[in-house]
C-alpha cells in the first residue's frame, strides 16, 4: 500500500471546559501540501481545536500524525513529532537577533550540541530557513527592532528549523499591511509543498487568495468543507456569517 499521504487525520475530537463542549466531535484529514484554512464566527471553537491538536488542552478521541497518536502526548512531544504552532501574538526573544532566535529554536528540547552536529545539521537548516522567510539580510538584526510581519514570519521560521512538517498558525496576518499579508501568503505557498499548512483566519479576502481548502467550524462542529468556492456557495455558512 506505500505510504499513506494522510498527514493528519482527526476523529470525533473533543474538548470540554466544566461542562461546555467547545469542540463537539471533529473530524479533519489534512494532506501533505494542504493549505488548509479554519473558519467560523468567534467562539466557534477555532483556537480550542489548535489547542487540542498540539496538546495544550486535554481532548478525547483521536489526532494521528502518520499514524501516531498525539492525543494524550505531552506539547513538548507533540512538537518533537513535528507538530509546530504560532500563536496570535508573535513569541520571539525581542533581544537577540534573527539568527540567535532560529538558532535556540532548533536546539529547543534536544540538549547541547557538539560543534560538529551543528555545523552539519543546524546551520544549513537554519540557513535554508532565513531563506524561506525572507530574513537572510536582517538575521544580525534584534528581532525587538523587525517590522510586524517580519516577526511573524521569524516565529514560522522558527517551526521550520525545529522540522515542523504540521504547521498550525493562528490569525497570521492580522494586524498586518496589504503588502505584508501578500508576502506571507506566499511565504505560505513556499512552505506549502511538502508540509500541511492550517491557518486560523478571518481575513475572507486573504483567505480566497490564497487557500487550496478550507474547514468551517461553527459551534465547535464542523459545518462545513472543500474548495473556497464550494464553501463561500453553501447556504449553511452564509447564515452562520450573515446572521439569518
Ligand atoms: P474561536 O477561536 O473560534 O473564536 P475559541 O476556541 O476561542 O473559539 O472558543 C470556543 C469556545 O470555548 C468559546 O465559547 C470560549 O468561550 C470557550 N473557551 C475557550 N477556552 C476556554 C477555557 N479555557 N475555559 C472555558 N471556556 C473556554
Amino acid at each position: 500500500a506505500g505510504m499513506s499521504s494522510e498527514y493528519l487525520e482527526v476523529r470525533d475530537l473533543r474538548v470540554t471546559f466544566d461542562g461546555f463542549t467547545a469542540v463537539d466531535g471533529v473530524n479533519l484529514t489534512l494532506l501533505q501540501g494542504d493549505l488548509r484554512f479554519l473558519i467560523g464566527p468567534n467562539g466557534a471553537g477555532k483556537t480550542t481545536l489548535v489547542d487540542a491538536i498540539t496538546g495544550l488542552v486535554p481532548a478525547t478521541g483521536s489526532v494521528a500524525k502518520s499514524g501516531v497518536e498525539l492525543v494524550g502526548k505531552k506539547v513538548h512531544q507533540i512538537a518533537r513529532l513535528g507538530v509546530g504552532r504560532t500563536f496570535q501574538t508573535a513569541s520571539v526573544f525581542e533581544e537577540l537577533s534573527v539568527l540567535q532566535n532560529l538558532d535556540i529554536a532548533a536546539g529547543a528540547g534536544r540538549g547541547p550540541l557538539t560543534m560538529l552536529r551543528r555545523r552539519r545539521t543546524v546551520e544549513p537548516r537554519i540557513e535554508e530557513a532565513l531563506e524561506t522567510i525572507g530574513l537572510t539580510g536582517l538575521r544580525d538584526t534584534p528581532a525587538g527592532i523587525l517590522a510586524h510581519g517580519q516577526k511573524q514570519w521569524l516565529e514560522i521560521g522558527m517551526l521550520l528549523v525545529q522540522n515542523a512538517d504540521v504547521l498550525l498558525l493562528d490569525e497570521p496576518v492580522a494586524g498586518m499591511s496589504h503588502e505584508e499579508r501578500e508576502e506571507t501568503g506566499n511565504l505560505l505557498r513556499r512552505i506549502g509543498g511538502g508540509r500541511t499548512v492550517v491557518v486560523v483566519e478571518h481575513d475572507m479576502d486573504f483567505m480566497r487568495a490564497f487557500a487550496t481548502s478550507v474547514t468551517v467550524l461553527a459551534a465547535g462542529r464542523v459545518l462545513s468543507e472543500g474548495t473556497v468556492e464550494q464553501v463561500q456557495a453553501d447556504p449553511r455558512v452564509q447564515e452562520v456569517y450573515l446572521g439569518t
